[in-house]
């Protein structure tokens, strides 16, 4: 059987699922077995390929480069995964959409007197989205991979039934037990 190719991809997100996901540890070599990460923020690969099989996204829509990159990805990608809370429903970074993006500007840039400002000019900061969007709202989503972040175990399992053509099966602890 030929290896799947496999990327990840991090959005508006903290990195704490990526950071989940190597904590697969040795199991990162089981991994390579099955696969070869062909995208990934914890390597230097520049432009998102073509021909991804399997696709995990860390983070929620919420700049333009976001939601040009999640539709590039989505169409290069087989199997799209909304990985962790944040790519799902927004979560942490949705929290401020309790807020005028203008204001959020401000008080990153101005009131904190980091830069003394917003930063201006095309590829320096990507302009901020109204609203933090998920990530089902922009392109389609195959699976949803839940937990902030999700588990190690979990993540392993997930991407292991994936590359073996299963439908993977999320399961934990239910809300109140
Ligand atoms: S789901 Fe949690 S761990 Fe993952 S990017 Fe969002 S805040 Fe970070």
């Amino acid at each position: 059987m030929s290896k799947k190719r496999l990327a990840t991809v991090w959005l508006g997100g903290c990195s704490g699922c990526h950071m989940s996901f190597l904590d697969l540890d040795e199991r990162l070599l089981d991994l390579a077995e099955l696969a070869d990460v062909c995208y990934t923020p914890i390597a230097d690969v520049k432009e998102f390929p073509h021909n991804v099989d399997i696709t995990l996204v860390e983070g929620a829509v919420a700049n333009e480069d976001h939601l040009r990159d999640a539709k590039k990805i989505r169409e290069r990608s087989g199997i799209l995964v909304a990985f962790g809370d944040c790519a799902i429903t927004g979560n942490v970074t949705a929290l401020r959409n309790l807020f005028n993006v203008e204001d959020v500007l401000s008080r990153a840039y101005r009131d904190s007197m980091i830069v003394g400002g917003v930063p201006e000019g095309d590829g320096i900061v990507p302009k901020l989205l109204e609203k933090v969007l998920r990530l089902q709202d922009v392109v389609a989503v195959d699976y949803f991979l839940p937990g902030c972040p999700p588990p190690a175990d979990v993540i392993f399992q997930f991407v292991v039934d994936l590359i073996g053509g299963k439908t993977p099966a999320v399961t934990g602890r239910k809300f109140g037990s």
